[in-house]
């Protein structure tokens, strides 16, 4: 029990460190000079900057991102291009690329926020999901680097990242408060996740096969467009009929997806086109991509309308590559005036794979002296509750 000047009586007050607090009660006996030591030590903390330092390496992006106080200062990503020419990510292809990469995409997020590596305080890097060349080449960079360095090192979770990415700061871009409903839709996920803190997160439904970045890359591929398609198939839809063709939406649980019947249907009617006319796709590619990408994210917003029923959340987000698409942002942005929601969208630079968001959540979990032990292990397979 310490004295406060503010109310004149006795009440606790600590400093925001335990070593401190534990010092200054073995040295001070008189309360007004605790008081007072406290209030300084406690300016002296606030006023230090906490930098951190994420690396991203799950699938064929190398990132890397500083942030100061959960601001970015920097975010480098190197996209892949090799994987293009073979219609996917081609694993061992990824892994060595990350190798070439990494070096000099630290280096260029370091120097781009001006500061060096001694201005760190801790590395944080994707444990998984993922890739497993992939994970491990961030993996054992990020060990190597604290260890050299001496700061703590932090294990992050890729698909809490998507997440947390909406607890970035910057300007005109309000957090969401707890709890609020994560609809991750990404290259290889598509979850309904209920939030409740930062780090209680609870699934409410997923996909019982194909991710939606798969059904939009899977559809371009049909079509004879390269890979990752789905921002062509963005692109194209903007200029076609989303009504000109239907496809049948699948039937699973209220909160789960299913896109691999969609995909099959698709495939159908463009042989079934292509047979009777070969340039079926070549003449009609805006509205094919139009219905196709109607029909994915009228299958998305049903479930996010079951979920509010459900929960009776209001406060939704997206997250992951495919909350870059401009039909999935313009419902929901519709979403806040017919239904009273309130929707966060993400900046584009972190929809898709990005270091930002993992640093952000390295910064989360430092403030919660969450660290990793050195033996930490990369895993393919992590949940997002994990
Ligand atoms: P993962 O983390 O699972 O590798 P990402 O979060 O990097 O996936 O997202 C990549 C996925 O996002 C790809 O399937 C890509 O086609 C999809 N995507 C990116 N931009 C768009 C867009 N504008 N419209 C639809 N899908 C998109
Ligand atoms: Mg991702």
């Amino acid at each position: 029990m310490l004295f406060s000047e503010s109310n004149a009586k006795i009440v606790p007050f600590y400093t925001k460190n335990d070593k401190i607090n534990k010092l200054l009660n073995f040295s001070f006996k008189k309360e007004r000079d605790n008081f007072l030591i406290v209030n300084f030590v406690n300016q002296i903390m606030d006023s230090k900057k906490i930098y951190i330092l994420g690396i991203e390496s799950s699938c064929d992006d190398t990132s890397a991102a500083v942030i100061c106080d959960g601001k970015v200062l920097s975010n480098i990503v190197a996209n892949q291009e090799i994987h293009a020419k073979y219609g996917g990510v081609v694993p061992e292809l990824a892994s060595r690329a990350h190798q070439q990469n990494i070096v000099p995409v630290v280096q260029q997020a370091i120097e781009q926020a001006g500061i060096t590596k001694e201005d760190l305080n801790a590395i944080c890097f994707t444990k998984g999901p993922g890739l497993m060349g992939s994970l491990l080449v961030g993996t054992s960079f990020a060990k190597s680097l604290a260890l050299g360095l001496q700061i703590p090192l932090i294990d992050v979770n890729h698909m809490q990242g998507h997440i947390l990415a909406h607890f970035i700061i910057e300007e005109n871009t309000p957090i969401p408060p707890f709890p609020f409903v994560c609809l991750t839709i990404s290259g290889g996920h598509t979850q309904i996740v209920k939030v409740s803190n930062h780090f209680e997160l609870e699934i409410l439904g997923e996909t019982i096969d194909d991710a939606v970045g798969e059904a939009f890359d899977k559809s371009a591929k049909i079509l004879g467009l390269p890979y990752p398609g789905g921002p062509l198939v963005d692109k194209y839809a903007q200029l076609g009929n989303p009504k000109a063709y239907s496809f049948t939406k699948p039937k699973v649980g209220d909160l789960d997806f299913s896109f691999s019947g969609l995909k099959t249907g698709i495939l159908y009617f463009m042989q079934k086109q292509v047979k009777e006319n070969p340039n079926f796709i070549e003449e009609n590619l805006n509205d094919i991509c139009a219905s196709i990408q109607h029909t994915i994210i009228e299958i998305l917003m049903d479930k996010l309308k079951n979920s509010v029923k459900q929960t009776g959340i209001k406060h939704i987000a997206i997250a992951g590559g495919v909350s870059a698409n401009s039909e999935i942002r313009k419902r929901l942005q519709l979403a806040q005036d017919h239904w009273g929601w309130t929707t966060y969208i993400p900046k584009f630079q972190y929809t898709t794979d990005n270091a930002a968001m993992i640093a952000i959540t390295g910064y989360l979990k430092y403030l919660n002296n969450d660290y990793a032990d050195i033996s930490v292990k990369a895993e393919a397979r992590l949940k997002v509750t994990e």
